[in-house]
């Protein structure tokens, strides 16, 4: 499997630390407002990438974290006469809406900053004590000029950036490349006690301490937009290989900007949809499909009109796998062991699958192995009918299924209620019953027939039936 390593600036061969496992970390959302679907790209792109590693029957260690302290939090809490964690839990709990919606898996860890101070200052003082920081009025800056690889990643160099500078230069600071790692707290503002003032992180640090405490000192991926390059990745790097000796992330994966009219589609720019404005108007399927056309490192240009194509594209997928579902249904399909002809369809899709796999292993491109889904598609629509073999459908239709979920393209349907499920709730609607409470017997009843259960009372007892 090859992925694009935006420190070697090369495709490389992915090799885990640990056989058959990946630790990965991707920079998460500073939880202040609505995301934007700018803001959606990184968590449908890798998450993406998760779910073929996990296809491909690796371990994942998922963790994305929550930057949930933060001047924009304050300001925002501060407006509205909240606390700072009533702005953070609230918009936490909204992304985690919009999250669900676009079919992005749970992290497997999903710390939150203000929950890890305590490491963030034993990472400081560690790097006090190795020379890597110091503080001056009680505030601590890395000290840029003595991490000798600073700019590996983003390819910029220290002489070059200073030059690029013409503000004047805090006196604080020894290098004005020098950036902060622990602040001291302005009136009104949340603080947590530390050996240099009462005050909070600045925001590179968390991720350096989120990532070593849930996935170790070495990580297989670190990933995020690719805004975050520089500084935030390289100072992060600066951070752990300083304070770890040890090289960070094997491999960086950035995703390019979602654009409007060709600018990045920002917050402080005020050309964006959010998430949810979008999810009134299309299924967020479409949006997550519309975004896995493009291949990640490309930058997409978001129009109405693509998301209407996006729209058709994915109801054709939908409708073909809709129309072998129902041939499955009706139960007109042969139990003929597959015929010659089928074996020999079964094997072109079977080369699709392949198709769709390389596509994959190429630095995730997604946008190839969608038209391998769609020659999937048309092979299906061709060759299955009331005359094939139930097996034959079966097997297209799992395969279709299964790409699709690794794309999550497809939202699982709702739960098929279990027989055991369905008695206990007869019994409860009896009891209620008994005890002449209509309504609840009323309502179990519409539960049971949204879940396609009809119910027919007879002089032996209620019978059911799946419609
Ligand atoms: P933020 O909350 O601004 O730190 O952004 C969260 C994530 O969204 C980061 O990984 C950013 O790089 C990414 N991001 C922000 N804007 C865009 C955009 N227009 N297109 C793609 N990714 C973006
Ligand atoms: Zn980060």
């Amino acid at each position: 499997m090859k992925i694009y390593n935006t420190l070697t600036k090369m495709k490389e061969e992915f090799i885990p630390i640990e056989e058959g496992k990946v630790r990965m970390y991707v920079c998460g959302p500073t939880v202040y407002n609505y995301i934007h679907i700018g803001n959606a790209r990184p968590t449908i792109v890798f998450d993406t990438v998760r779910r073929y590693f996990e296809y491909k029957g690796y371990t994942v260690n998922y963790v994305s974290n929550f930057t949930d302290v933060d001047d924009k939090i304050i300001k925002k809490a501060n407006e509205e006469g909240v606390s700072a964690t009533d702005i953070s839990e609230r918009y936490i709990k909204e992304f985690r809406t919009d999250m669900n919606a676009l079919n992005v898996k749970e992290a497997t860890v999903h710390p939150k900053a203000t929950e890890e101070i305590d490491g963030m200052i034993e990472m400081i003082n560690a790097l006090i004590k190795k020379g890597y920081a110091y503080e001056k009025n009680g505030t601590v800056y890395f000290r840029t000029r003595n991490f000798k690889e600073y700019g590996k990643l983003s390819k910029k160099n220290l002489d070059d950036l200073e030059a690029g500078i013409r503000i004047a230069v805090s006196e604080e600071k020894e290098d004005s490349m020098d950036f902060v790692l622990w602040k001291p707290k302005k009136e009104g503002e949340p603080y947590w006690t530390a050996p240099w003032s009462n005050g909070r992180p600045g925001w590179h640090i968390e991720c350096s301490v989120m990532s070593r405490k849930y996935l170790g000192e070495q990580i297989d991926i670190h990933a995020g937009g690719e805004d975050l390059v520089f500084p935030h990745h390289e100072n992060e790097i600066a951070q752990s290989e300083a304070a770890n000796g040890k090289e960070f992330a094997k491999y960086w994966m950035h995703n390019a900007f979602l654009n409007i009219d060709n600018k990045k589609m920002s917050k402080s720019e005020g050309n964006f949809f959010t998430v949810r404005e979008i999810g009134e108007e299309y299924s967020l399927s479409v949006l997550r499909f519309f975004m896995l056309n493009a291949h990640y490192r490309s930058p997409i240009n978001f129009s109405r009109d693509l998301m209407e194509s996006a729209k058709n594209a994915l109801n054709r997928i939908l409708t073909a796998v809709g129309q072998l579902e129902h041939l499955l249904k009706q139960g007109n399909l042969t139990k003929e062991a597959i015929s010659e002809q089928e074996t020999a369809i079964l094997g072109e899709a079977d080369a699709l699958k392949v198709k769709f796999e390389q596509s994959m292993e190429d630095d995730f491109n997604t946008a190839d192995a969608i038209a391998a889904i769609f020659e999937l598609v048309k092979l299906a629509n061709t060759n299955s009918n009331n005359e094939s073999s139930e097996a034959f459908v079966t097997e297209l239709h799992s395969l279709i299924v299964k790409l699709c979920d690794i794309l999550g393209i497809i939202t699982a349907k709702e739960e098929e209620l279990l027989d055991s499920d369905i008695e206990q709730l007869i019994v409860d609607r009896q009891n209620a019953r008994k005890s002449k409470d209509f309504a609840k017997a009323d309502e179990i009843r519409n539960l049971l027939l949204e879940k396609g259960i009809l119910l027919e009372d007879t002089r032996e007892g209620v019978r059911w039936k799946r419609s």
